[in-house]
């Protein structure tokens, strides 16, 4: 039987979610899953749109969250099919393409750019929150 069929990994591109990322890898072959890959930038303030270049700046946002997704695609095998970029805020983007893709299982890291000094970050705590399907948090060291 396999555990799991379809595995998606909420990343938020840094170095240091690469133990996440090895997590991810070795659980998807583990289990024979696919993997897809989602990261999600989130729209600059409201009063940043009263500043001409607001809208350049969220575009190229978008893009370079393109190119590191693209290396990271390499890096895991994943190919350009799966893996996600967009805007938007991470918790409702990540559980709604966890529900449209019927994904099995999301995993995400315990923290990220926030940094540890909670015990969940709030992305992991939303995401555990509002899924209907299994999370893995993986622990960032503190
Ligand atoms: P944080 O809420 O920033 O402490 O992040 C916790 C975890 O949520 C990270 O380790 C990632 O797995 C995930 N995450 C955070 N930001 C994003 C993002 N923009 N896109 C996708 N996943 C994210």
């Amino acid at each position: 039987m396999r555990m799991y069929h379809h595995i998606l990994l909420a990343t938020d591109l840094t170095p240091a979610s690469h133990p996440v990322v090895k997590k991810a890898m070795e659980l998807s072959k583990g289990c024979g899953a696919k993997l897809t890959l989602i990261h999600t930038v989130e729209h600059l303030p409201n009063y940043a749109y009263g500043y001409t270049g607001a809208v350049d700046i969220e575009k190229e946002l978008l893009d370079a969250a393109k190119e590191s997704m693209s290396k990271l695609g390499e890096e895991t095998h994943v190919p350009e099919a799966d893996q996600i970029v967009e805007s938007g805020p991470p918790k409702a983007r990540i559980l709604d393409a966890a529900e449209e893709l019927a994904v099995d299982l999301i995993i995400v890291g315990s923290h990220g750019r926030h940094g540890v000094q909670r015990l969940l970050g709030s992305t992991a705590a939303s995401v555990l929150h509002g899924a209907k399907c299994d999370v893995l948090t993986v622990r960032y060291k503190d």
